[in-house]
């Protein structure tokens, strides 16, 4: 999509922070993070909300969802357990679609915020 952001940052005609990329996806840092951690993980493919998912795009949204615990464990947010047991650390994800959803730009995304708290995005 000649006119899509994040097509332009997937292609790197936009400038980011790249943190992940393969053939299918790429993760880079939110220009206005939210939380200490704010990643956003993005299909190269131009699918516009979550509601345009189709069959033809299951593989790619799993992997999306696949790629959390690698970026999280990259960037020291994964969940961890004391010694007593307890969960530590840990991060949020989120998918904002249409206006009602929140959604700013039209390229389908996945937001991984994390960090110690407090922070903006947490809620
Ligand atoms: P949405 O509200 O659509 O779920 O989130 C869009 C996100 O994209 C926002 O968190 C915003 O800060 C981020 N964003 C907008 N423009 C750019 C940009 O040019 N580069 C990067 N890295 N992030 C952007
Ligand atoms: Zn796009």
């Amino acid at each position: 999509m000649d006119n899509c952001l994040f097509c332009k940052i997937a292609s790197r005609k936009i400038p980011s922070s790249i943190v992940y990329e393969d053939d299918d996806l790429l993760a880079f840092k939110d220009i206005n993070p939210a939380a200490p951690v704010h990643l956003l993980i993005i299909p190269k493919m131009h699918i516009a909300t979550l509601s345009e998912a189709e069959p033809a795009h299951h593989d790619v949204l799993g992997k999306m969802l696949a790629l959390v615990p690698r970026l999280a464990h990259d960037h020291g947010i994964e969940v961890k357990y004391d010694a007593q047991g307890n969960p530590t650390g840990g991060f949020k994800t989120l998918i904002n679609s249409g206006p009602d959803g929140g959604q700013e730009v039209y390229h389908l995304h996945l937001h991984l915020y994390g960090g110690p708290r407090p922070w903006r995005g947490q809620h």
